[in-house]
């Protein structure tokens, strides 16, 4: 593959941003040893979670499941309730899996992309991310922060999300870590970038360390950059949510295998669009209590809550059924629309 820097602007562009991090500007528990079990769960915590927010997640994570071993032994029932509320629950369970991927295979976590790839759940950036800031190595990454600052330095014009910006993207974050002499400041420092400079909006050309290498700066119109990708519509829907109480205890049900949300106590719904756990004709609907709205990747779900009871019909098809006190959900893994639906049931639900 042609070079998608030339050699001496790389060592330029790298020299700037590694000598320009700084690991004490933001203090993140991960940093004081780079402990690459560490870095592999920060960085799962971090797709999709701002790491303000994920940070907490991350410390009492690791004071329950302090290293792989013991988080390859845990529940996923655990390990998902240690979850709860971060969503995009797949994650907690490919690094579940992941790590016990790695317990069999000897305990220790490889350094290396290509192995680190063949961890399940380990996808390309996540390889680059353990890989260069856990073990110092030249390993490209590419995220957003890393896409922004990227496609403004090169006036790159090809959309945010197409596969000729993402194949760019790489062959320069390749060219950039090649040329680097710390992979794990230069990959952090572009990432902080990203965060903190050149900011989505209003970036702070004046004080950012590639500014006279910058092209959408000389552009005169930075946020010009990335490229916009044509709109993708989010779809609306409404789903009616059952509470079926037994006295103290309501009715939940939790679906196996890999759909949306599975292996979570989910509140009985009113259609399979969503979850596929429940039968509606299993329940009869008496008093509607409100709804609340809520929104799960690309859908934005309007639930109407509804007290009922149910009809005696067979339960086949219907996923696990879990009859639960609220003290009792809470040691539970349950996606936080159910806890919306409880606060607005109140005493009645
Ligand atoms: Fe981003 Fe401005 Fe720096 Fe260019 S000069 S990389 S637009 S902050």
């Amino acid at each position: 593959m042609t070079s998608a820097i030339p050699p001496r602007r790389a060592r330029e562009l790298a020299s700037h941003v590694e000598s320009w991090f700084d690991p004490g500007r933001r203090e993140l528990p991960w940093r004081r040893h780079y402990d690459p079990y560490h870095v592999w769960v920060s960085e799962v915590m971090a797709q999709q979670t701002r790491l303000e927010v994920a940070v907490p997640y991350f410390r009492r994570f690791v004071a329950r499941f302090p290293d792989l071993a013991t988080l390859a032994v845990a529940s996923l029932d655990e390990v998902l309730a240690l979850w709860s509320g971060l969503g995009y629950y797949r994650r907690a369970r490919m690094l579940h899996e992941g790590a016990r991927t790695v317990m069999e295979s000897g305990g220790a976590l490889p350094s290396d992309v290509e192995s680190l790839r063949a961890v399940p759940g380990i996808g390309r950036y996540t390889a680059g991310a353990i890989a260069s800031i856990a073990f110092d190595r030249p390993a490209p990454v590419v995220d957003g922060n890393v896409t922004r600052v990227a496609a403004r330095l090169e006036t790159m014009e090809d959309p945010n999300g197409s596969g000729a910006l993402q194949r760019r993207l790489w062959s320069w974050a390749g060219d950039l870590v090649a040329a680097s002499s710390s992979p794990r400041a230069l990959n952090q420092g572009l990432m902080e970038l990203g965060a903190f400079v050149c900011r989505p909006r209003k970036p702070r050309c004046g004080d950012c360390p590639v500014r006279r290498f910058c092209g959408a700066r000389r552009a005169g119109d930075p946020e010009a950059w990335p490229r916009p990708k044509p709109a993708k519509a989010s779809v609306a829907m409404v789903v009616p949510l059952y509470l079926v109480r037994d006295g103290e205890r309501i009715l939940f049900i939790r679906s196996a295998g890999d759909a949306l949300m599975a292996g979570m106590a989910h509140l009985p719904h009113g259609t399979r669009d969503l979850f596929a756990g429940s039968r509606a004709d299993r329940f009869r609907p008496l008093e509607r209590l409100g709804s609340i709205r809520h929104t799960i990747t690309q859908r934005r779900v309007e639930f109407e809550v509804w007290t009922a009871t149910l009809r005696e019909v067979a339960a086949e098809g219907s996923g696990e059924e879990l009859w639960l006190t609220r003290e009792e959900l809470t040691r539970v893994a349950h996606p936080s629309y159910v806890r919306k639906a409880l606060a607005l049931a109140g005493d009645r639900g």
